[in-house]
């Protein structure tokens, strides 16, 4: 991984205002990991993918996850601190396995969903008609007493188990974690959304770095670049002087 400097991370997020959430990702990934050609990172597998984004998420800022969720019973609003430990599953999966499941005279082959299955249901709202585009993407061939079948020629159970098997080979696809409210005792499992919750807090600090800009611009007239040049604690010390 090569580290992003501040100038890249601001083009990133400013490309990324206009691109959908797995196209920033991409971009992301694209910039620190020069060595992963766009064919590869497209083909990652979501888990691994999530992996990458990890990585980088600790690397950009550290290993604790500051989260806020409400409580689907009681809609009290939770603060929690999670580490990205807590979400890493070891797992070392091969890249683009193929599948097999045999059940009931059918036999399915198919492969791991990735993100040009996203590029592809970019625009569905419909996430019934979005998962079926994506199961259908990833069915390599279907077989019914040895004549080839259609996705929507499957039986419903089948197809779970087909979705059941790809969430057991890429369990870092979907990030679950328990949580329990402390003003209901509801106990319900969530999922982390690492690409939405990575972009959340780059953006968050892109705004506040261009504030930052801002105010030594505005006081000492300096250019973009020679204040992005300072280091971190340079600029600090000099924010608090302006704001003295
Ligand atoms: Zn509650």
């Amino acid at each position: 991984m090569s580290a992003l400097s501040v100038p890249i991370l601001l083009d990133l997020w400013e490309r990324g205002l206009v691109q959908q959430p797995f196209e920033w990702a991409m971009a992301l990934l694209s910039s620190a990991y020069p060595g992963l050609g766009e064919q590869e990172l497209f083909n990652l597998s979501i888990g691994q993918r999530n992996t990458y984004l990890l990585t980088l998420r600790e690397w950009a800022f550290g290993t604790k996850l500051a989260c806020q969720v409400s409580c689907p019973r009681c809609q009290k609003l939770l603060e929690m601190t999670l580490n990205t430990n807590d979400l890493k599953v070891s797992t070392n999966i091969e890249h683009n396995p193929v599948l097999l499941l045999e059940r009931d005279e059918y036999e399915l082959r198919f492969r791991l969903p990735n993100s040009r299955d996203l590029a592809l249901i970019t625009g569905i709202n419909d996430i019934p008609l979005a998962r079926q585009q994506i199961l259908a993407a990833c069915l390599l061939e279907a077989w019914y007493k040895k004549q080839p079948c259609s996705i929507e020629a499957l039986p419903t159970e089948l197809v779970q188990a087909m979705i059941e098997q790809m969430e057991q080979a890429d369990p870092q696809a979907d990030m679950q974690f328990d949580l329990a409210c402390p003003a209901c005792q509801h106990q319900w499992e969530t999922s982390f959304d690492m690409v939405s919750f990575f972009w959340r807090e780059i953006d968050r600090w892109a705004r506040q770095t261009l504030r930052d800009i801002h105010t030594l611009a505005a006081a000492y007239g300096w250019h973009e670049a020679e204040i992005l040049r300072l280091s971190p604690l340079r600029r600090q010390l000099y924010l608090n002087m302006v704001n003295q």
